[in-house]
């Protein structure tokens, strides 16, 4: 049956320092729960063919598809600020596949087996988390966020062991690559320039061929990346999304958003919220993002220093610059996306009081972020008496008034606030709830928050529910690696 398959596996050709080969550890009785048919199809693979048995046994990793060379990529990364030798401890890469138009992803199996950098774990992966990884990344792939993304999902058929007995599960994960900040590190902390030199071509080869031939390619590469990271996080920002473990181990070289642990969107404005049960100190709240992403691209930055400047002074110090710029690029692509959310089209010295402004009372009268917008263009769907606040009315008529200095018609703000507002995420309850019916078989609740939340842009019908926050006073908490 040919599939469509076009592996192109050059990581596992890197030398030993960069990888493990290792196999899946086969399953028990593998079930497929969910396969991701539109992502196969943009990948340029066809599985139309194969009976949901056999489909089982490639998303297991019981059968490798011709072509696969399996390996475990090795890593480091801070967590939560204190250096650590990390490594793909539950999953392997099975091969890069090329697509017709020669872009190549990384098909990775989550939750497979140990490996050599599985430490104490068992190199297992529990259903709820794998499907919840699902239901976020494909959610913000339908934000227009670049995420890594998920074809499929299969029960193992073997329980694995945490505080209780559950389900064991493997998630396929599609990324353009999992380079990761923690990737240069581990590579780094070994001291070999010439590896590291593998390792910074293989990334621009891979990610930035635009700078093959500069003069500076680390420099060029670091400038790159703040960009990415940059815009990332701001699109974060845009959304409400708290990714709730952003150690450097997962921020990635091509700017996807990776690793859904503990993430979760914010319903009530609050800069502060956390939702992960082990971040007690609140390093990684909403607010903290963009000051986390610096700290990150610092760590990266040390990195490359060898390779920017033979004088290590010198490196350091056009390092240090360059990380230094990322507040002032970080302030204005946030300002001009606030003003996307508002749709407003130019430049107003008073704009950033405006944006201040509507957050600050938002926070002050616990407003949900996502449908205050939704509420501007008119398309909150309660018709919610915080509202017919004053200081809130008062505001909004500032905006109106800075809204007719638009040069552009209205038409075309409500398109821009269309683009940048969401009128639907995945809301925690909602998820819960289709997480809760998938584990006792029911995909129903799963299978329609997925088709909602593939066009999140968009007006849709019966979807009573899907845009309101949790009714519940009870906290919402998220758990890692589980
Ligand atoms: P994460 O919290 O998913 O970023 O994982 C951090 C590190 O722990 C990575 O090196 C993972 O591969 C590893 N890890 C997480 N869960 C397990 C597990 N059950 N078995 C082995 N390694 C794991
Ligand atoms: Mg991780």
């Amino acid at each position: 049956m040919n599939i469509g398959w076009q592996f192109d596996n050059t990581y596992a050709n890197l030398s030993d320092a960069f990888k493990e080969k290792i196999k899946p550890t086969p399953v028990n009785n593998p079930e497929l729960i969910i396969f991701n048919k539109s992502l196969a199809s943009e990948l340029n693979l066809d599985f139309s063919k194969i009976d949901k048995k056999e489909l089982s046994k490639i998303f297991s990793g019981n059968v490798l598809p011709n072509g696969s060379n399996s390996i475990a990529q090795a890593y480091a990364g801070h967590q939560f600020g204190h250096f650590t030798m990390l490594g793909d401890g539950r999953a392997v890469l099975i091969g890069e596949h090329k697509t017709k138009a020669n872009k190549k992803y990384d098909i990775q199996f989550k939750g497979s087996g140990k490996t050599a950098f599985s430490r104490n774990g068992d190199g297992r992966a529990a259903l709820g988390p794998m499907l919840r990884e699902y239901i976020i990344s494909e959610a913000m792939n339908g934000l227009n966020i670049p995420t890594t993304r998920s074809l499929a999902v299969v029960k193992t058929g073997e329980n694995i062991q945490r505080e209780t007995a559950l389900q064991g599960a493997i998630l396929t994960r599609v990324a353009s690559s999992h380079i990761r900040v923690g990737t240069f590190q581990y590579i780094a902390a070994r001291k070999k320039k010439d590896e590291l030199k593998t390792l910074l071509d293989f990334t621009i080869n891979r990610h930035y061929p635009e700078i093959k031939d500069s003069n500076n390619q680390a420099l060029d590469l670091l400038n790159l990346l703040i960009d990415r990271q940059c815009n990332l996080v701001v699109n974060w920002m845009r959304v409400g999304f708290i990714h709730g473990v952003m150690n450097t181990d997962n921020m990635t070289i091509s700017g996807e958003t990776i690793d859904y642990g503990p993430c979760a969107f914010m319903d009530t404005y609050d800069p502060k919220t956390v939702f992960s049960s082990i971040d007690q100190t609140g390093r990684y709240a909403y607010c903290n993002q963009p000051v986390i992403t610096k700290w990150n691209l610092a760590r990266f930055a040390e990195c490359l220093v060898p390779l920017i400047n033979k004088d290590q002074e010198k490196a350091i110090k056009i390092a240090t610059e360059k990380i230094n710029s990322f507040e002032k690029k970080y302030e204005e692509k946030w300002i001009n996306m606030m003003r996307d959310k508002l749709g407003l089209f130019g430049l107003d010295d008073k704009d950033k009081f405006l944006i201040l402004d509507l957050l600050t009372w938002m926070h002050e009268k616990k407003a949900d972020y996502t449908n205050t917008f939704c509420h501007l263009m008119n398309l909150n769907p309660k018709k919610d008496g915080l509202y017919s606040d004053k200081d809130f009315i008062n505001w909004k008529e500032r905006w109106e008034d800075r809204s007719s200095k638009n040069n552009a018609t209205s038409k075309k703000s409500m398109e821009l606030m269309r683009k940048n507002n969401p009128l639907f995420i995945p809301r925690n309850h909602k998820v819960e709830e289709a997480l809760e019916a998938a584990e006792q078989n029911d995909l129903k609740p799963f299978n329609k928050i997925l088709e909602i939340l593939k066009k999140p842009y968009d007006e849709q019908i019966g979807t009573d529910g899907y845009q309101s926050p949790s009714i519940s006073d009870e906290k919402y908490q998220t758990f890692c690696g589980t």
